[in-house]
């Protein structure tokens, strides 16, 4: 079974669902364990990944308006986009890039693919053949190559890797990116590796790439532990990703070898190249061609509206505070995404009690002058409390309880302040600017 294939199948195990409970949660994530033990993913990843998915989906209320399925596969999505990356920007800048996979996974037409995709980008390219073992390998890569204008060089009568390489160089003094298209037998073998090995220490590559195909499954993660330990893998290119392969096999190469996926081909011409894109990627892996309306759809849940940035602790003001609260309590439900992003101990108190909360507090900073809003200080006096409380229509205790929300959200902004990423990403996910 093909990781995607399983990955559906657990999901589909929560359709129907109408809360996310334990035993919702355990059937799913036995399924969820099942396909991705099947697809070699390292037994340690597989506890993690489920494990963070349990706590997460127990934790917290489903956000208003979203079903079981459709909040658990955003998470899926979003675990599985942080192992798998986000997406690849490729540097338009000289290089050299090798491409090794085993036979008939695409390198021959990845290798005339790349070299016109940088050659488009204004970088002069040529591509060395360097796969020894077909005596058609040369011809098929000089077509390639003429198809897509750009310079060839290879050599017939020798199996030489060295020297093809060396003599290629020369050749392409003048092209800014070389890409070197090697043997690909159907399995390795130690020729292969030393032959790999001598392309390696010629060519010294920029950009090392297992070529796989779309529709490999688990075999992908002993490849790319055999080509990352005889020459060290960079990225992932995953071919034929117009067939039936959903790619499933990357996420074993990419767990692997820690590389990412780079690359995607998505037919047999030229043209048909595209760069990793997580929303497409990920989302045709969990059978999901929608993942970006779906994505949207749950940030929308836990967008807040009307916040202000905290721009300086020392601003935060009573008003502010009600607009946090109300925004932080529609994301309660959202705090594992709040984790992801570094925050972890968002304090419980303040994203629980929800609407109750919200209108106690409300009430009490209505009582409040304005000048009291502005100056938290004001409010610590005991007359004040004992006034506005009254006014409220609340206790003493809880207006206590406010001031001291107050002060924990007023040391998180401090913190949120202090790091950068989490900000970046906290302004991002919330919606604030
Ligand atoms: P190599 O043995 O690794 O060099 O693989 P080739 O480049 O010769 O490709 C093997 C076959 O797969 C050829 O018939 C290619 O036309 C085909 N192929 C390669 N990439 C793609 C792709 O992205 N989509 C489709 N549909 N076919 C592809
Ligand atoms: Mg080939």
């Amino acid at each position: 079974m093909d990781l995607g294939e399983g990955l559906r199948k657990a999901i589909a195990k929560l359709s129907g669902a109408t809360i996310i409970d334990a035993k919702t949660i355990r059937e799913f994530n036995k399924e969820l364990q099942r396909a991705l033990i099947s697809s070699d993913v390292e037994l340690a990843l597989v506890t993690s990944f489920t494990k963070e998915i349990e706590n997460a989906a127990l934790k917290d209320k489903l956000p208003a308006g979203i079903s079981p399925k459709e909040y658990i596969t955003n998470m899926v999505y979003e675990k599985l986009v942080q192992l798998m990356g986000e997406d690849y920007v490729p540097e338009i800048k000289p290089k050299r890039i090798l491409l090794m996979g085993i036979y008939g996974s695409g390198k021959t037409t990845t290798a005339g693919k790349l070299a016109k995709y940088y050659q488009d980008r204004g970088l002069g390219a040529g591509v060395i053949c360097c796969d020894v073992s077909r005596p058609a390998a040369y011809e098929q890569l000089e077509t390639v190559a003429k198809q897509a204008g750009v310079g060839f060089f290879g050599m017939k009568g020798t199996s030489d890797v060295k020297e093809i390489v060396k003599k290629g160089i020369e050749e392409f003094r003048s092209k800014k990116v070389i890409i070197c298209d090697s043997s690909g037998r159907s399995g390795m073998d130690g020729v292969m590796i030393n032959e790999l090995r001598e392309i390696n220490k010629a060519f010294v590559p920029d950009e090392k790439f297992l070529v796989i195909n779309a529709d490999i499954g688990q075999v992908a993660g002993r490849q790319a532990r055999e080509f990352g330990v005889a020459v060290g893998i960079d990225g992932v290119i995953v071919t034929k990703m117009d067939g039936s392969g959903r790619g499933g096999g990357a996420l074993s190469a990419v767990n692997e070898s820690g590389a990412k996926v780079a690359f995607i081909g998505t037919g047999e011409k030229l043209a048909d190249i595209e760069l990793y894109d997580s929303k497409k990627f990920v989302g045709r892996l969990l059978g999901m061609p929608d993942i970006e309306s779906l994505i949207n759809k749950v940030n929308e849940a836990a967008k807040s509206v009307g916040v202000k940035e905290i721009s300086d602790v020392n601003e935060l003001n009573f008003d502010m505070f009600y607009q946090q609260l109300k925004a932080m309590s529609k994301m309660g439900p959202m705090k594992n995404v709040l984790g992801m992003m570094g925050l972890a101990d968002v304090p419980k108190e303040m994203v629980e009690g929800g609407e109750s909360k919200l209108k106690v507090y409300e009430s009490i900073i209505g009582s409040m002058t304005k000048e009291e809003r502005n100056d938290e200080k004001l409010v610590r006096e005991q007359g004040r409390i004992r006034r506005i409380a009254k006014g409220s229509g609340r206790t003493e205790k809880e207006v206590r309880g406010l001031l001291s929300d107050f002060n924990r959200m007023k040391k998180l902004a401090g913190l949120m302040k202090n790091d950068r990423a989490f900000k970046k990403n906290f302004s991002k996910f919330s919606g604030m600017k």
